[in-house]
């Protein structure tokens, strides 16, 4: 069975779609069987990660609104070493079409199940909203990864995306957990950088990822190459420090 993990930070440009890709293709290096589902409208992990997103007939789209099935949706994305189910513009659609429909948060969760057996780990690309698209990845997940950036603001709605999640834990997915935050683009010249780090060790003790991943261009490069930058630099700092989060990722999945 896939342990499924949801990359969620309702703040946009936090970094959710390079650690989606770059976590994916890091595992996928790892030898891990991983599918990556894109569940952004703005389908930059889609992209990110060798798939047109223009030209695709079927998406997770039409899998949320039942006229397709994951299996048969899911492409292999051949340079960045996993498969991906992808989105495009037509998935800002399913928060109006699935209002009709009974559990609609489940609908990702229900559509997951028939692929699990098939990998190791299953990533989801979060929206940045707490929308019912985001309460799909949620109610799918046995757990949440929280991308930050050591800022000043970046405790700033922690608090409304913990609420939410213990909501979900609550009343829809009892599996949840958070399991935990990442710093990245971490510049370590900066102060302000060290002591926000700082202060999130002290507060969220282990649920703080002992992986930093570090301000890099070459992982800002790589998209519009349409790689993960793991794949596009190996040998770049950014990559190899997502290297490490993948086998801190299998580490923690093993003790849960
Ligand atoms: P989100 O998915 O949360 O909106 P992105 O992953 O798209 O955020 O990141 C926002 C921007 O920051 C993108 O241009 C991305 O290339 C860049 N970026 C993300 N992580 C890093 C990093 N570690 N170093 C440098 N640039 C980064
Ligand atoms: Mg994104």
């Amino acid at each position: 069975m896939a342990r499924i993990f949801t990359i969620a930070n309702q703040k946009g440009g936090v970094g959710k779609t390079t650690t989606s890709v770059n976590l994916a293709a890091g595992l996928a290096k790892l030898g891990q069987r991983v599918l990556l589902v894109d569940l952004d409208p703005q389908g930059n992990a889609t992209m990110g990660s060798g798939i047109d997103k223009r030209t695709l007939k079927t998406t997770v789209y039409q899998v949320l609104i039942g006229m397709s099935d994951a299996e048969e949706t899911t492409v292999w994305a051949e340079a960045a070493g996993y498969h991906l189910l992808p989105a495009n513009r037509e998935l800002a659609g399913a928060e109006i079409d699935l209002i009709d429909f009974e559990q609609r948060e489940t609908r990702l969760k229900d559509a997951l199940a028939a692929v699990d057996d098939q990998y190791d780990f299953v990533l989801v690309d979060a929206p940045p909203a707490l929308s019912l698209l985001t309460l799909n990845a949620l109610c799918a997940a046995h757990g949440v990864v929280i991308p930050m950036q050591c800022e000043y603001f970046a405790l700033e709605g922690l608090s409304d995306l913990v609420a939410t999640i213990k909501k979900v834990h609550a009343n829809l997915n009892s599996n949840l957990k958070v399991i935990g935050l990442l710093r990245v683009m971490f510049d370590p010249r900066m102060t302000l950088s060290q002591q926000v780090s700082a202060q999130l060790e002290q507060h969220f003790g282990d649920k703080v990822f002992r992986t930093v991943i570090p301000r890099n261009v070459r992982l800002a490069e790589a998209p519009s190459h349409g790689l993960p930058g793991v794949v596009f630099d190996p040998a770049s700092r950014g990559a190899k420090a997502y290297l490490e989060f993948g086998a801190e990722m299998v580490e923690r999945a093993k003790s849960m």
